[in-house]
């Protein structure tokens, strides 16, 4: 077969569905294989479905997620950001948790959490009064903005990519996301992600990683 004929034969995509960092029932009993099945195997997959056949063909073809998020955001909210963004958010997600997750925030996320909400209670008080604030679909996050901690909240498919701001950890608030275990009752989810979930090894690997990028750190972390 010559070269010619191995490319052509190539599927070229865009975008594809991570694996998961753990089984899918390894949150359970407070997320359970079932809602993975369907979040994840049928909602998250749908997206990258979706934004590839959307993609095709456009000056985003093949280019990196992140690249792709900001950039279709800047032609305005509609199917393509959308589902692009759906991508992302998701693929934060599943990272954003982790088996014996939770418990509280290590160094130095601990003393910029202290800094920033007061104390880690109060950090959780708020998150999840953020989350149950959200009208609708949509993400609450801790981003890092500047060496800055802060929570927002994003409707339906928008990041804080998109303001610029680093997301550190994000929990899903669309109904989907807690609907078959929690049925209406997000704020018990929300409580369930920051009590027993988070993944504080994940949000203190994109701190430090932000810090370095901004020298922004201002902790004995080691970064500057
Ligand atoms: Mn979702």
């Amino acid at each position: 077969m010559s070269q010619a004929q191995l490319k052509t034969t190539e599927a070229t995509v865009t975008f594809t569905l991570p694996t998961l960092p753990y089984d899918k029932a390894a949150l359970e009993p407070h997320i359970s294989a079932k809602t993975f099945d369907f979040h994840y195997g049928k909602h998250h997959k749908a997206y990258v479905d979706k934004a590839n056949e959307l993609v095709k063909g456009t000056p985003l073809e093949g280019k990196p997620l992140e690249v792709a998020v900001v950039e279709s955001r800047k032609q305005g909210v509609g199917p393509l950001f959308n589902n692009i963004g759906q991508i992302y958010n998701h693929n934060l997600f599943w990272l954003s948790m982790a088996p014996n997750g939770g418990g509280a925030a290590p160094s130095p996320l601990a003393e910029k959490i202290n800094e920033a909400f007061g104390s880690f209670d109060a950090f959780k008080e708020q998150f999840v009064a953020a989350g149950v604030g959200q009208f609708g679909s949509g993400w609450v996050w801790l981003v890092s903005s500047k060496g800055k901690l802060e929570i927002v909240k994003t409707a339906n498919a928008e990041s804080p990519l998109t303001d610029g701001k680093t997301p550190l950890l994000v929990c899903d608030v669309w109904e989907h996301a807690y609907y078959l275990d929690y049925q209406n009752r997000r704020a018990d989810f929300l409580k369930v992600f920051v009590e027993k979930l988070a993944n504080w090894k994940f949000a203190v690997q994109n701190y430090k990683k932000d810090a370095e990028m901004t020298g922004s750190c201002g902790t004995s972390c080691g970064c500057g």
